[in-house]
């Protein structure tokens, strides 16, 4: 059981001294980060680092690195594991995104640390933020099926970062800034609607989906 992991150990240390004790392995989470978020918006995502050999990492620092590698947060795992869990400990921090568009590649990191006695290897994890300006408009998808002319109930509707789902009258609103987007409408046994619209004011668009008794949706 434990011979994956030996495998993996020798592999990362094979420089270092057989007379060191080996070092716990770490692995990371990184949740609740809201996507799209808006330009300077505050944020808490929760960053969760659990040790192999099961210790309890409360107490220790995890740290958040933004695109430029620059130190964004630190945070100090709190002391007891994410319901559900046997073993993640985790922290809530607190972030402000970016004040450009685009998406940024930020990084969750847990320094080389000793907790609980031992010493625990370094651990990161990636995450993405996709910023957006600040909605403007107001934009109302209402979808019916072309055949039977029903609402479409739960279609899933995207506007470039923004999406939703329809209600049971057949319609979602997705509040978003000035821009051009692709509109993406889709839901089984449809065929996917897509085209490209220019939102400049609060819009009301229709969208009829075709019927299609092997599409996946996704075809
Ligand atoms: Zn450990």
């Amino acid at each position: 059981m434990t011979e994956g992991l030996e495998e993996a150990r020798e592999s990362e240390s094979s420089s270092a001294s057989s007379a060191v004790a080996q070092k716990h392995r770490t692995s990371m989470a990184v949740w609740n980060v809201p996507t799209p978020i808006e330009h300077g918006a505050r944020f808490n995502p929760r960053i969760g680092v659990r040790c192999d050999d099961g210790c309890v990492l409360s107490g220790a620092t995890v740290e958040v690195l933004d695109d430029a590698g620059k130190r964004a947060a630190t945070g100090t795992l709190g002391p007891d594991p994410w319901g559900g869990t046997p073993d993640l400990y985790w922290a809530e921090v607190e972030l402000r995104a970016p004040v450009d568009d685009g998406y940024h590649g930020w990084s969750a990191g847990f320094p080389q640390a000793t907790v609980a006695s031992f010493q625990h290897d370094q651990a990161s994890q990636a995450f993405g933020l996709s910023t957006t300006k600040p909605p403007e408009c107001t934009v109302t998808v209402g979808v019916t099926d072309g055949d039977t002319r029903e609402p479409v109930d739960g279609a899933y509707v995207r506007l470039g970062l923004h999406s939703g789902y329809t209600d049971e009258s057949g319609s979602v609103k997705v509040a978003l800034p000035k821009d051009s987007y692709e509109l993406v409408v889709w839901k089984t046994k449809h065929k996917m609607h897509r085209n490209t619209i220019v939102i400049a004011k609060d819009e009301d668009i229709r969208v009829e989906l075709t019927g299609c008794k092997v599409c996946t949706g996704l075809a």
